[in-house]
């Protein structure tokens, strides 16, 4: 089968998909259901299966749709992994592979990356107490959202029509002329070096918009109030996964950022931090992204920063696998149409079906080129994170 075939039309064909292969694999099998209900009143679950040593020394992690619609890509991965490489797996007898199939099925069934209460759930990642804790970092960065607010939030339905290009043109000029007024005198580009004031600009935004928000519930990259569903869900499920496991790499996949078809590991840690480094041999330098480099971004609540802390770095190393699409202003506009198609527009008008496409497209492109390589490549790291486990 063509690795683009693993690509699933919707959220309910990706998890028969996904429980069939598992089944046939003979795999165990673990379902959650999230008590909400998808398109057409469907199920949605998280589903989880193991295949390995239920005690194991080392386990692979394989986790998809933490970003509901980014579900897309990863269950692909996932479905190719047990159809095409399961059965010919040599695992050493104290070694797990566990797949967490759409951990926000929400997001995944209605197309979205937000879960049913409009929390990305990679913000959501937090003890109740850093909620309310406000260190300098966000700060800054919650000042620049609430400049950017009404350009990211608009009360009204998305249109076709609308200039969004010019909107963003003016929204990241101002913010590079503010960026511009903090800068030494000496360091100031000229007030008429427009594309010097718009990298400035352009820098800000990928250094704040997705640091997450937790001041707007109803806006973009809102990282929520308390512990989610899937965030208690996973914190009460993984320990007992786990077990007495002494060595974890979990890859958790997404997309839409970075290079069209190309991929990062996002360490979620220092440059020179043990876990970039040990990532780095493991993975290969060109692959990593410690924070402060490329596209990386320095977030709160992250899973697989809480995660590390409450393994041991020594143990659990999480990378987040960030397969590019598009750029960032058109995943933007997507994620902005998107968000106010859900809000404003009637479910199946001509509207909300145009912002779900501009979604499905921006996070997981058509192309059939691009579908093959990123799985191909996807099928990569889940292969490399195991020999890495299996002591290769
Ligand atoms: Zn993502």
């Amino acid at each position: 089968m063509a690795l683009a075939d693993f690509f699933s039309p919707d959220y309910p064909t990706a998890r028969a998909r996904f429980i069939e292969a598992a089944e046939q694999a003979g795999l165990r099998r673990e379902a959650h259901d999230i008590g909400f209900s998808g398109p057409g009143g469907k199920l949605l679950s998280i589903d989880t299966a193991f295949l390995g040593n239920p005690s194991p020394d080392t386990v692979v992690i394989i986790s998809s749709g933490l970003h509901g619609i980014e579900g897309f890509f990863g269950s692909a991965v996932q479905l190719a992994f047990l159809r095409e490489r399961a059965a010919r797996l040599d695992l050493p007898s104290n070694a797990a592979i566990i797949l967490i199939h759409a951990l926000n099925p929400f997001g995944f069934a209605w197309r979205r990356r937000w879960n049913e209460n409009n929390v990305d759930l990679n913000r959501n990642f937090l003890t109740d107490y850093s909620f309310r804790d406000r260190d300098g970092d966000y700060e800054e960065s919650r000042a620049a959202y609430i400049r950017l607010n009404s350009l990211l939030n608009p009360e009204r339905p998305p249109s076709r029509l609308e200039p969004y290009v010019i909107k963003a043109f003016a929204a990241i000029l101002s913010q590079g002329w503010g960026e511009r007024a903090r800068l030494p005198r000496d360091q100031r580009p000229s007030p008429v070096a427009i594309t010097a004031i718009l990298r400035l600009g352009l820098a800000q935004l990928r250094k704040t918009i997705p640091v997450g928000q937790y001041e707007y519930p109803q806006g973009l990259f809102f990282g929520g109030s308390r512990a989610e569903r899937t965030t208690q869900y996973l914190r009460e499920a993984l320990p007992g996964w786990l077990g007495d496991a002494r060595r974890i790499i979990h890859i958790d996949f997404h997309t839409g950022l970075g290079r069209h078809g190309q991929y990062k590991l996002f360490v979620g840690d220092e440059e020179n931090s043990e876990p970039a480094r040990q990532a780095a041999t493991w993975f290969g330098a060109d692959n990593i992204e410690p924070w402060g480099r490329g596209t990386a971004y320095r977030a709160r609540g992250l899973m697989a920063t809480h995660f590390a802390s409450l393994f041991g770095h020594q143990r659990y190393l999480c990378l987040t696998a960030e397969f590019g699409t598009y750029s960032v202003m058109r995943v933007l506009r997507a994620l902005r149409a998107e968000h106010q198609a859900h809000r404003f527009c009637r479910l199946g008008s001509a509207e909300y079906e145009w912002a779900k496409r501009l979604m499905m497209e921006a996070f997981c492109p058509s192309s059939r080129i691009w579908r093959e390589s990123t799985v191909e490549q996807g099928l990569g790291i889940a292969e490399r994170a195991i020999e890495v486990c299996s002591g290769k």
